[in-house]
């Protein structure tokens, strides 16, 4: 079971509708989406006096390579009009790479898995809903088990999207 898994971020503005739009934006780029998690809500990690977040976990399917992916986020997160700041700043739209299949990338501008995966329940409940028996290629863990081991205190809860 391998896929390639991105996680959309957002805490500002519309979000249900930041998160719409950058999925269009993703399938324009001929990013196929094959599977969608619930949406998740969650208060901001690493500096807390922000918005909520919204996160989702997406399953696309690709033939393009991992840095054209990353051009692919940085041209839509400008777009969607990102201002780029400080650090886990509230941003109207991010996307992060966690898995492509099991490649693994440790360069400057791009780690795959993303190394916080391990670290963040708002981004393993999406990512077990989805994709539990993904195995993380250098822990061997699969999804279910990095939750299991999670010691994040963020509860990351499932909204209900009607309500937008
Ligand atoms: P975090 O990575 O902790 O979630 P962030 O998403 O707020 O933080 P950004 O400011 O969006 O961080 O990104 C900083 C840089 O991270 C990007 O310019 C990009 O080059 C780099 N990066 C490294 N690995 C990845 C990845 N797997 N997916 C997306 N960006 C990555
Ligand atoms: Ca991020
Ligand atoms: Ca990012």
């Amino acid at each position: 079971m391998n896929g390639i898994y991105l996680l959309l971020g957002t805490n500002l503005g519309n979000r249900e509708r930041n998160l719409q739009i950058a999925k269009e934006h993703l399938t324009a780029h001929q990013l196929v989406i094959k599977k969608e998690s619930k949406v998740y809500e969650t208060a901001a990690w690493g500096i807390e006096d922000q918005p909520n977040f919204l996160n989702q976990v997406i399953e696309v399917d690709t033939s393009k390579n991992p840095e054209r992916i990353l051009i692919i986020i940085q041209i839509i997160e400008e777009s969607m009009g990102r201002i780029r700041n400080e650090k886990w700043a509230q941003r109207l739209i991010d996307i992060d790479i966690l898995y492509y299949n099991d490649l693994i990338v440790d360069e400057p501008r791009l780690k795959i898995p993303h190394p916080e995966i391990p670290n963040r329940r708002f981004t393993l409940m999406p990512l077990v809903e989805i994709a539990a028996d993904q195995v993380h290629p250098v822990s061997g863990k699969t999804q279910s088990a990095l939750l299991n081991d999670c010691a994040d205190q963020l509860e990351a809860k499932a909204v209900n999207t009607d309500q937008y």
